[in-house]
C-alpha cells in the first residue's frame, strides 16, 4: 500500500505519526508525499481548541474527496469519540493494535476505536519524520495539572512518565541514527518522574543525557514553572555544554489570573526562576502567554505588558483564550467574565507586537558575532537558540553540509530570522558546542 500521512498540531502528535510510520514501514508498504496517489490516507489531528478542531475538520473534508481510504487519528477522535462524515476509520490515541494491522495490510471495513485515557504509550518503533539530525524525545504522556482552561488531561489522560532507562536507550538509538539535537517534550517536562519515582527526576534525565556521547544540544520544552525547582536549574547550569534553551510557559503574570488558571505558581516565584535562569551564561528563555483569559481586566493586562517589557524573554509565543466545554473554567462559572472576541484580538495584536520587538532586539544583539549553527538545508540552519518550527532560522551564504555544525558570522537581523556567512571550510565535523 502507498500511505500518505499528514500531521497537524504539536510535536507530541509528530512523534505519534513517527510511531505510526514505523508500523507502516514494517510491512510491504511505502510512504508517499502525494495524497492523490495514496491507497491509504492518515490524518493525525489536533483538537485542543476550537481553531484546531476547525482546521482538522477542514482537512477531513478535503482528504475525504481523494481516492485513498481515510483514517482519522489523534486528538480529534480521542476528544469526541464519534464517527466523522467521510472517514473510513476513526482511531484514537495509543491504538497500536490498529497500526500493526495496517502494517500487515489487514484493514477492517471500517472502525471506530478510541483508548482509555491511561493507555500505555510506546515510542520505540519510530521512523523519524524530522531531518535526521534532530528529534523530539517524549519523556512523558498526559497531564494531571488540570489548568482551568485546558482539556489536554481529558484528551490524553493523566501524567505517565517513561522509565529513565528507556529514555536513555531511545536517545542512544537516535544518536546512533545521526541525531545531534534532542528536543525534550511532554505536556509538562518538569513534572517528570513524580508518578513512577515519587520525586522529580528531570535532573537525572538531563544528567544522563549529557553524558551520552554525541548528544550535542538539548532543548527543554514545556517546562512548567510550578515544578521547575532550583535544583533543576542547578543541573541545567552544570550541563552547560548542552542545555541552552528552555521554554517556560508562564501563561500570565497577574497572581489573580494565575490562581484562577490553577497554575499553582505565583508571580514572585516566576520572577525568581527567571532571575536564576538568567545567571546561566548563554541561556535562551522562551515563554508563552495566553491573552483574554476570563477576568483579565485592564489592570491585569497592563501588568502582563509591563512584566513582558521589563523581563524581556528572548522569545515569546502567545495564544488566545478559547472556551472549551470540557475545561474546568467552563464548569466552575468563571466563564461569565468572558472577554469579547474583539477585545481578545486587540490584546493578541498588542502582545504579538511585543513578541516581535523582543525577538528583533535579541537578534540585533547577535549581529557581528560568530555562532555555531546546525545546518538544516541549503543555506539555512539554526543556532542553539532557535528551536525548529518555533523560532526563526539563520540564512547564510557559503557551503556547509546538511546535518552538520558550522560557524556563521551574523551580518544582519530581521524580526525572527538572522543572516550571515560561513567562516568554516566545507569539511566541518562534529565538535563540542561553543
Ligand atoms: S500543564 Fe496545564 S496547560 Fe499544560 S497540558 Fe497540563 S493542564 Fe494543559
Amino acid at each position: 500500500m502507498k500511505v500518505f500521512i499528514k500531521t497537524l498540531g504539536c510535536p507530541k502528535n509528530l512523534i505519534d505519526s513517527e510511531v505510526i510510520t514505523g508500523y507502516i514501514l514494517k510491512g510491504k508498504n511505502s510512504i508517499t508525499k502525494d495524497s492523490s496517489e495514496a491507497d491509504v490516507i492518515i490524518l493525525n489531528t489536533c483538537a485542543f481548541i476550537q481553531d484546531a478542531v476547525r482546521e482538522s475538520v477542514e482537512e477531513i473534508l478535503y482528504l475525504s474527496n481523494l481516492r485513498g481510504r481515510l483514517i482519522v487519528t489523534g486528538c480529534l477522535p480521542q476528544r469526541f469519540k464519534k464517527a466523522s462524515r467521510g472517514c473510513d476509520f476513526i482511531v484514537g490515541l495509543g491504538r497500536y493494535d490498529f497500526w500493526e494491522r495496517l502494517g500487515r495490510g489487514n484493514l477492517p471495513e471500517s472502525c471506530l476505536l478510541v483508548s482509555s485515557n491511561n493507555y500505555i504509550f510506546n515510542d520505540t518503533n519510530r521512523v523519524l519524520l524530522t531531518p535526521a539530525h534532530y528529534a523530539y524525545l517524549r519523556i512523558a504522556e498526559g497531564c494531571s495539572n488540570r489548568c482551568s482552561y485546558c482539556i489536554i488531561p481529558y484528551i490524553r489522560g493523566p501524567y505517565r512518565s517513561k522509565k529513565i532507562k528507556d529514555i536513555v536507550t531511545e536517545a542512544e538509538y537516535l544518536r546512533d541514527a545521526g541525531v545531534k539535537e534532542f528536543i525534550l517534550i511532554a505536556q509538562d517536562t518538569t513534572n517528570y518522574g513524580i508518578d513512577i519515582y515519587g520525586e522529580y527526576k528531570l535532573p537525572e534525565i538531563l544528567q544522563r543525557l549529557s553524558t551520552v556521547d554525541g548528544v550535542d544540544w538539548i532543548r527543554l520544552l514545556y517546562a512548567h514553572p510550578a515544578h521547575l525547582t532550583d535544583d533543576m536549574i542547578d543541573i541545567i547550569r552544570e550541563s552547560k555544554k548542552i542545555v541552552k534553551y528552555i521554554d517556560l510557559p508562564i501563561q500570565h503574570i497577574s497572581n489573580s489570573i494565575l490562581k484562577s488558571m490553577r497554575r499553582k505558581v505565583t508571580r514572585e516565584r516566576i520572577e525568581e526562576i527567571v532571575k536564576n535562569l538568567r545567571t546561566i551564561p548563554g541561556m535562551h528563555i522562551r515563554s508563552e502567554v495566553m491573552v483574554g483569559y476570563p477576568g483579565e481586566g485592564e489592570k491585569e493586562f497592563a501588568e502582563l505588558i509591563d512584566f513582558l517589557l521589563s523581563v524581556k524573554f528572548d522569545s515569546l509565543g502567545l495564544f488566545k483564550f478559547s472556551l472549551e466545554k470540557e475545561a474546568p473554567v467552563h464548569r466552575d462559572g468563571t466563564s461569565s467574565d468572558l472577554l469579547s472576541i474583539e477585545e481578545i484580538e486587540e490584546r493578541y495584536d498588542i502582545i504579538m507586537e511585543i513578541a516581535r520587538q523582543l525577538s528583533y532586539e535579541h537578534n540585533c544583539s547577535l549581529v557581528g558575532r560568530t555562532l555555531r549553527i546546525i545546518v538544516d538545508g541549503l543555506g539555512e540552519g539554526r543556532t542553539q537558540w532557535q528551536s525548529p518550527e518555533i523560532d526563526g532560522v539563520v540564512f547564510f551564504e557559503g557551503d556547509a553540509r546538511i546535518g552538520e555544525f558550522t560557524n556563521i558570522k551574523i551580518t544582519n537581523a530581521e524580526d525572527f530570522d538572522l543572516f550571515g556567512v560561513t567562516t568554516d571550510s566545507f569539511l566541518h565535523t562534529r565538535t563540542s558546542p561553543s
